[in-house]
């Protein structure tokens, strides 16, 4: 028999324990570990590196900036640099399923360079009506945004598929929205992941911030205080364990937020937390500008301590990056913090700094990055045992890693969308530096190498 591909001379992470063997793959799946080398058709020599399960970045924002058939290219460029090998789009529309979801679908179907898929973000009766409609599209996860109301309800959603203008609405996504949501998505067995920030206290906080004309991102903090992210917290766990739904808690960055996850699971709430890495590297103590201006905000260097113990004692399961693909003039198209867009890019560099400032200063070992890189997304949004592990049968999504490798962050490294990054000059050791997606080598080096249109959407049935 021959195979398609065997990958060479790495050390392979497999879930019990690292095995020194070379990786047979056919037909885009892991299909057994060797010692010799079976008759292959390719071969990718791995070097002496690393290799471990293709991870899965659990929250992606593009197609807002760019529609989605233009954001596909640039973002799953960036991904596959990033080692990235699965993105989860969190799609907006201000629409109905119903009438825009197909032609979203479409469009994304011939410019991923690497696997995707979609969290479908509820805004409204009529979408709550049609969370079942989505499921059947294979969709099995919602979010909801406890920020997005009142004054602070304008939201930028998803652009219709080969358009350029940017679509502005504003919506109400009051308690009765979160409650029904919660409600419905328990009777369907989907998780529904929460942005938890009470609107109604945010509004009051900048509206008090900007009559003191405080500026800059410690006001930005403050506005948006940590307690209101406990409320918004308190609330929806409420509903979680009335109605049986799971929740998933994105960017979780502040240790007042830990501390109310900590109790409400203990009230027997179904959690899973999620954190990203800029809630890890980032404080306003430290960072200068409105460059790192982002929802819920980055806080003080005692945060980022409590976000890295709770993911070295586990308590945190995934870090997805919250990546939005912006440009510095829409970023900063302002006078002061208010003004400047939330949101940048993070898609390229997640991976690099969980090996630089985690792995290799020994917050956790690299067991435990796979599981919240890769396999906890993967068995909570219904993607096991396809993606997630590098077992026989698993799809052969496989990044190779080199822990030693050094190299300065800048925006042109990744190509994608945005013109900038907060990390820039940044050194990092550490680096991704083959992407594998389905057997195939997608990037290498810093060079995509891929096709276009290799990426494929990944169904997810209800688990
Ligand atoms: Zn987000």
């Amino acid at each position: 028999m021959v195979y398609d591909t065997v990958i060479t001379d790495s050390h392979v992470i497999l879930p019990r324990g690292i095995v020194d063997k070379n990786i047979i793959i056919d037909d885009g799946k892991i299909v057994g570990f060797t010692h010799d080398l079976p008759t292959c058709d390719h071969k990718i020599n791995g070097n002496g590196l690393i290799s471990i399960p293709g991870p899965i970045d659990t929250h992606v924002h593009y197609g807002v900036y760019s529609s989605i058939d233009q954001a596909a290219k640039t973002e799953s460029h960036a991904a596959a640099i990033g080692g990235i090998t699965t993105m989860m789009r969190m799609l907006r529309l201000g629409t109905s399923f119903q009438s825009s979801l197909q032609a979203q679908l479409d469009a994304a179907s011939k410019t991923h360079y690497v696997d995707y898929t979609i969290h479908a973000s509820i805004f409204s009766k009529q979408q709550i009506e049609e969370m079942k409609y989505c499921v059947e599209k294979k969709i099995t996860s919602f979010k909801i945004y406890m920020n997005l109301g009142g004054d602070v309800g304008h939201v930028y959603m998803d652009m219709p598929p080969y358009t350029s203008e940017i679509e502005a609405e504003t919506v109400e996504v009051n308690n009765q929205i979160v409650e029904e949501t919660v409600k419905n998505a328990a009777s369907l067995g989907c998780p529904v992941l929460v942005h938890a920030e009470d609107y109604e206290s945010c509004a009051c906080g900048i509206k008090t911030a900007k009559e003191k004309n405080r500026d800059g991102l410690s006001a930005w903090s403050e506005s948006r205080s940590p307690e209101f992210e406990a409320k918004a917290i308190r609330t929806v766990c409420k509903y979680g364990r009335d109605y049986g739904c799971t929740l998933y808690f994105v960017h979780i960055g502040s240790e007042r937020a830990l501390r109310q996850i900590k109790e409400e699971r203990e009230q027997g709430t179904k959690i899973f937390v999620e954190t990203c890495p800029h809630y890890l590297t980032l404080s306003y103590e430290k960072q200068q500008g409105y460059l790192a201006k982002v929802m819920p905000p980055i806080r003080t260097q005692k945060d980022n301590e409590a976000i890295w113990n709770a993911l070295s004692n586990n308590t945190i399961d995934t870090v997805g990056t919250d990546h939005v693909a912006n440009q510095l003039k829409l970023k900063l198209g302002g006078e002061d913090v208010w003004d400047a867009l939330p949101g940048f890019p993070g898609i390229g560099t997640v991976i690099p700094i969980l090996l630089s400032e985690g792995v290799n200063k020994n917050r956790f070992s690299l067991e435990q990055l796979i599981r919240f890189t890769s396999l906890n997304a993967a068995q909570i949004f219904g993607m096991y045992p396809k993606k997630g592990t590098l077992d026989k049968g698993s799809d052969a999504d496989v990044t190779m890693i080199d822990l030693k490798k050094e190299n300065k962050v800048s925006s042109d490294l990744f190509g994608g969308f945005s013109d900038y990054i907060v990390y820039e000059g940044m050194n990092l050791k550490g680096w991704p530096v083959k992407t594998i997606v389905r057997g195939h080598l997608v990037a290498e080096d810093f060079e995509v190498v891929g096709k276009l249109g290799h990426g494929k959407f990944v169904e997810r049935p209800v688990t």
